[in-house]
């Protein structure tokens, strides 16, 4: 079946293809380079941005694919299977981008930033995380100072990925210093704008090629560089709905290579005795059935958020019901891919655990074992929790 059959847009195909092939020739042959050195994927990213992948989120208003969440989920997600850090910078960029998509138009400033990157590749950063704030990203110590025309912005981040190889970075603060904690904004930050003080290390069990240490940054630039309208809006609206969605998918892409490399192992094992069925076998089933439910899992939430009617998106998004199943995605995702890795490490052995084995499943494992901490599965929990307290849901 090809992909417009099932809706997608014809401008989609091309991208998938060609994400496809950066994965296969490009992020994973660097994959274990990036990985020891914990350097930024630069080839890859490169890559994507020559074959317009980094723009596939551009409005088709503007000239752009407009990619919605399930294509920008299936380009995450075959990434994924080669390079974790270069997918989940492709995730994080995607959900920067989404939000100038969605709360931008208005704005010729971000029109005509968006109409460039269709020109030239931009990659975008995001900071939310703060130092004194931490996981909570609906709350903020800094505050952005506007004077004639002008935003003046420091913050103390405790970890900005590839904040250095960005060209601009989506930093959320309190909207004046008069502001409440909770009273934010997202401002643009371009490198010109900024200084960046890396003030921490990325030495890190996994996702080591995301780069992405703690910064203290110094910025003054355009007002026109704050995004429209409140932060509280653009989270539930746009940034952790395709934050969720996106870094499920392709924690679902690393355990789906980590189940193919097991598959290969037990293909290979039958073949040494054939007409037998070896006994791996069994676990393969029972772990693919486990990647199945997962695949299910962040395709049903891409689709249902890409079938939302553009009118009621706002009210819909901003509701208990969309928060919680958001929550209920991240957090079943983010425990099922180490789950899954786990299992085919299992079904490999002692081949899976070499880190110079073509089985290896070391930097799947690692990788897989930071998306529970990435807004730390307690504090969704947490959040959920409360909001159960007051939500009936209608069956
Ligand atoms: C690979 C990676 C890339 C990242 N990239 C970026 C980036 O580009 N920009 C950015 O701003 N941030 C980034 N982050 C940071 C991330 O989004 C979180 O802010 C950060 O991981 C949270 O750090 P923390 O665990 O110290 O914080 P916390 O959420 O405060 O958690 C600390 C501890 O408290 C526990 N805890 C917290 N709340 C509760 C609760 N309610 N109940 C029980 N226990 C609780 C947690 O389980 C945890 O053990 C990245 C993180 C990772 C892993």
């Amino acid at each position: 079946m090809d992909s417009s059959s099932l809706g997608f847009h014809p401008g989609f195909a091309p991208l998938l293809e060609a994400t496809r092939s950066i994965a296969a020739e490009v992020a994973a042959p660097h994959a274990d380079d990036v990985d020891r050195k914990a350097r930024f994927p630069i080839e890859t990213v490169t890559a994507l941005g020559e074959a317009g992948v980094l723009a596939a989120a551009v409005p088709r208003e503007l000239g752009g694919a407009g990619c919605g969440m399930l294509e920008l989920g299936q380009m995450c997600a075959a990434l994924a299977q080669a390079c974790g850090s270069s997918a989940m910078v492709l995730a994080m960029h995607y959900s920067q981008l989404a939000c100038l998509a969605r709360h931008g138009m208005s704005s010729d400033f971000f029109r005509e930033y968006m109409k460039g990157m269709l020109q030239r590749p931009r990659l975008l950063a995001s900071m939310t995380s703060e130092v004194g704030t931490y996981g909570d990203t609906r709350s903020s110590i800094c505050a952005v100072q506007r004077d004639a025309g002008r935003f003046r912005l420091t913050k103390d981040a405790t970890t900005g990925s590839y904040c250095h190889q960005a060209d601009a970075i989506l930093v959320t603060c309190r909207r004046d210093p008069q502001a409440a904690s909770s009273d934010q904004v997202l401002v643009m930050v371009q490198q010109d704008d900024c200084t960046l003080a890396q003030t921490t290390t990325w030495d890190t069990l996994g996702m080591r090629g995301t780069c992405s240490p703690g910064f203290r940054l110094e910025s003054s630039g355009p007002e026109a560089q704050i995004v429209p309208g409140t932060f509280a809006d653009s989270s539930a609206q746009t940034m952790v709905p395709y934050s969720h969605i996106l870094w499920s998918s392709l924690w679902y892409g690393i355990a789906a290579d980590a189940v193919a490399k097991a598959a290969q192992f037990v293909r290979g094992q039958a073949r040494q005795s054939p007409g037998t069925v070896p006994p791996t076998a069994t676990r393969l089933a029972q772990v693919s059935l486990a990647l199945q439910n997962m695949k299910q899992n962040w395709q049903s939430a891409a689709q249902a958020f890409d079938a939302l009617a553009p009118q009621a998106q706002a009210e819909e998004l901003s509701g208990i019901g969309w928060a919680l199943r958001l929550n209920n995605l991240k957090i079943s995702c983010s425990d099922a891919a180490p789950q899954i890795v786990h299992r085919a490490l299992q079904i490999v052995g002692i081949l899976g655990y070499k880190n110079d084995s073509p089985f290896s499943l070391g930097r799947h494992y690692r990788d897989a074992l930071s998306a529970s901490l990435m807004i730390s599965n307690d504090r969704i929990a947490a959040r959920s929790a409360s909001m159960l307290l007051v939500y009936k849901d209608t069956p």
